[in-house]
């Protein structure tokens, strides 16, 4: 176990994570971050964020999450790569497990955020990285001049659509209902497109393909319970997200869908652990709101160890 007894560690480096850290290392707390893979989380797979306030015509998420970086580096934020895997209450001190190692802190803020869902269908794991894909971001440019589907009916199947449009010769939208979730921003321009059709009331049950990848999709009229085969080259699902919490289970209060359960000062069933952002059981999940739950988690924090 390391000798160096922290006041704060954060787990994740997502908008909520950085905002948390920002505030704790100019608050002079002692503050490491954990990041288990890239600083910036889910926002570093935004093509263009348009609500963030200060950004008018928007800022690319990576460019945002620079920033947010930048300004944590000028506090001095400490930041490392790895898995934390577990987590104890020792009262007045928690030990952080991190790749096996143990972290001694005294307050822990998680900001795990969320991951994309999946369709559990047959042919979705077979051809992920083959077709089937959870990032249009990250994987849109591979598709030129060919059809492709992007399921859902959110604020993130929607921008992924357009995006899409830069590249794929045709998008249809599937959609499990007959009108869309996202914003109306977004379905006004999503209506608007001449590539984007349309296929309502409609579910996927199967990725079809072949040693070169995906060649179609099954899908199922929820109305008629009819069945059509869509004839595309890529599968983009984007049908909400998963808290990424499960590894806090038997030791924190989570909902039925898996996501914390943590009051509107961010503090946990555990004192001295908070929880922020996208992780946290909450209204309304915007890169905004992630900034803001970590912003009071780090002050509600530094209350706690000022208590203690
Ligand atoms: P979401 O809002 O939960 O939407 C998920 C969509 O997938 C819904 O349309 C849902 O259908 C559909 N769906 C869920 N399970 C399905 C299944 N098994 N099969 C087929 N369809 C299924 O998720 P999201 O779009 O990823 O957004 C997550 C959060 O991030 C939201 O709060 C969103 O507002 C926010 N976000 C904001 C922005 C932005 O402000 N620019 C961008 C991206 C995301 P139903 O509609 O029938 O439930």
């Amino acid at each position: 176990m390391s000798d160096t007894l922290y006041d704060v560690l954060i787990i994740g480096g997502g908008p909520a994570g950085l905002t948390a850290g920002l505030y704790t290392s100019r608050a002079k707390l002692k503050s490491l971050l954990v990041e288990r893979m890239i600083l910036g989380g889910q926002v570093m797979t935004t093509t263009k964020v348009e609500n963030y306030p200060g950004f008018p015509g928007g800022i690319d998420g990576p460019d945002l999450m620079m920033r947010f970086q930048e300004h944590c580096q000028e506090f001095g934020l400490e930041t490392m790569t790895g898995e934390v895997t577990g987590l104890v209450d020792k009262g007045d001190e928690k030990i952080v497990t991190v790749d096996g190692e143990e972290f001694r802190t005294r307050a822990v803020i998680i900001t795990t955020g969320a991951e994309p869902s999946k369709l559990d269908i047959p042919g979705e794991v077979a051809f992920t990285g083959r077709g089937v894909s959870y990032c249009a971001t990250c994987d849109g440019a591979f598709f030129r001049d060919v059809p492709v589907a992007i399921i859902g009916g959110g604020d993130t199947a929607a921008e992924e659509a357009l995006f899409l449009c830069r590249f794929a010769s045709k998008v249809y939208m599937v959609h499990r209902r007959d009108e869309l979730r996202a914003t109306k921003v977004l379905q006004e321009r999503i209506f608007a497109n001449d590539k984007i059709e349309m296929v309502w009331n409609s579910t996927v049950e199967e990725a079809i393909g072949d040693n070169s990848g995906v060649t179609s999709i099954v899908l199922r009229n929820r109305r008629d319970d009819s069945t059509r085969t869509l004839d595309v080259v890529g599968m983009f699902v984007a049908v909400g997200v998963t808290p990424k919490a499960h590894f806090l289970a038997e030791i924190l209060d989570l909902d039925a869908e898996g996501y914390i359960l943590a009051d509107s000062d961010c503090q946990t069933s555990i004192p001295g652990v908070f929880a922020a952002g996208d992780v946290r059981k909450k209204i309304l999940k915007q890169i905004a709101t992630a900034v803001g739950d970590g912003a009071i988690a780090a002050i509600v924090a530094e209350k706690y160890l000022d208590n203690l």
